[in-house]
């Protein structure tokens, strides 16, 4: 890579490193993507030496007129981009966005309701590691065991018998359409709020290949770095103007000071390449090629849980191949050395810590955004089971690292950074 200013080697070469890492490897961690360069160089924009705390025209600091116009648009398109009466563009991250927003339906001490972490809800959903977990009583729903599909019911029972104030609905890793309608139901039967959280499926919701929550939550967070393919950072809509005083004052000041408004301009570009029409194309692939993973998967004997998706993502599970010995860290570890970048994750039902597991979790936003078609996807899943199959075959697996770098050399990523 070429730096034009940059000489401190240390870093310099750490940058490079990486950049050549992400090129080396086919990335199928689901939570992550690659931006354009544009909203790579928005974010590098000299916006980050601007202090702005407070929101556009209503400013704690003076010389604000140009980031005004940034955050203004930025807030403009993540609406229309979702149908939302309001957004908040200044979250750091999603799990800030969580913060902010978990704290304007319930005070510490609290009863919320968030999808339990080993069964694809996020540490922001009341994981006792979190605050959300040391914060609130927390009451965890899971999935269905036979289905491995949230247990509506089961939700429905806990909502009825701890009348929480805030529901949580959104996942880090489940395959399958969210019922936000029936949420809203359970949530608003009993008395609770409902805050949906979309980090993973954010895209997916732009372009309508998921339902949308904005008609039935009270309020939505999410990410911008995942299937949004923005920068890293977060967001908060809501649709009811008596919460906007309350929600946009429990960022700032309640969780944040100054606001990135260089990364509220990378979130501003991103929103914009969301509502062009190749952006659909480019969710519609990301679906295709997640359903063409999971074939070539399937096809090595691995099994799908759920059996498929309906999203970006697959959960697999390891325990029908290879006589049930291979764990999730041992996949990863082994797919790495192949140049396929993937989780270890816990399956429902899992027998093994969440340090070693017994699935791996893959998606397809990333690939897809690198020019990954179809059949290539179908080709990396049967891959996949092979290097699992194989762990101690070292022919097989050159043969698959060897067919791995083919396919990557076919879809150079930034070839602009020289
Ligand atoms: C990724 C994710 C987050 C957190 O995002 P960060 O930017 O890493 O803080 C929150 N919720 C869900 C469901 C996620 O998948």
């Amino acid at each position: 890579m070429e730096f034009k200013y940059l000489s401190d080697p240390e870093l310099t070469s750490a940058i490079s490193d990486e950049l050549t890492r992400q090129r080396n490897s086919i990335e199928l961690i689901a939570s992550e993507n690659f931006v354009s360069l544009a909203v790579m160089e928005a974010v590098g924009s000299p916006l980050t030496n601007k202090y702005a705390e407070g929101l556009p025209g209503k400013r704690y600091y003076g010389g604000c007129w140009a980031v005004d116009v940034v955050e203004d648009v930025a807030r403009e398109r993540a609406k229309k981009l979702f149908g939302a009466g309001f957004a908040n563009v200044q979250p750091h991250s999603g799990a800030q966005a969580n913060y902010a927003a978990t704290s304007v339906f319930a005070q510490p001490g609290d009863t919320i309701v968030g999808m339990d972490l080993s069964n694809g809800g996020h540490l922001t959903h009341g994981s006792p590691a979190n605050y959300s977990g040391k914060l609130f009583n927390v009451v965890s729903y899971g999935l269905n065991p036979e289905t491995e599909r949230i247990d509506y019911d089961d939700v429905a029972a806990k909502v009825e018998a701890n009348k929480p104030k805030l529901v949580i609905a959104g996942a880090s890793a489940y395959p399958r359409v969210i019922d936000f309608e029936r949420f809203a139901q359970i949530a608003h039967d009993n008395g609770a709020a409902l805050m949906v959280d979309m980090a993973h499926i954010a895209g997916l919701v732009a372009t309508g290949a998921h339902p949308s929550p904005m008609p039935y939550a009270d309020v939505v967070t999410t990410t911008t770095h995942k299937t949004l393919r923005g920068t890293r950072g977060g967001l908060i809509l809501w649709n009811n103007e008596e919460l906007t005083r309350k929600m946009n004052s429990s960022v700032f000041p309640g969780s944040q000071g100054g606001p990135l408004e260089h990364v509220i301009a990378g979130k501003a570009v991103a929103f914009g390449e969301a509502l062009q029409p190749d952006f659909a194309t480019y969710i519609q692939n990301v679906c295709v090629n997640a359903k063409a993973l999971g074939r070539g998967m399937e096809a090595k004997g691995l099994r799908m849980v759920t059996g498929g998706t309906d999203n970006h993502l697959l959960l697999v599970d390891l325990t029908t191949v290879a006589g049930g010995e291979v764990t999730g860290k041992v996949a990863e570890h082994a797919l790495d050395e192949v140049g396929i970048t993937v989780n270890k994750n816990t399956i429902p039902g899992e027998k093994r810590s969440p340090f070693v597991t017994s699935g791996i979790r893959v998606g397809s936003a990333a690939m897809t955004t690198r020019g990954f078609c179809e059949a290539e996807a179908e080709r990396i899943g049967e891959l996949i089971g092979e290097t699992v199959a194989n762990l101690d075959n070292e022919a097989k697996l050159a043969a698959v690292k060897a067919e791995v770098a083919e396919l990557l050399s076919a879809h150079p990523l930034y070839p602009e950074l020289g």
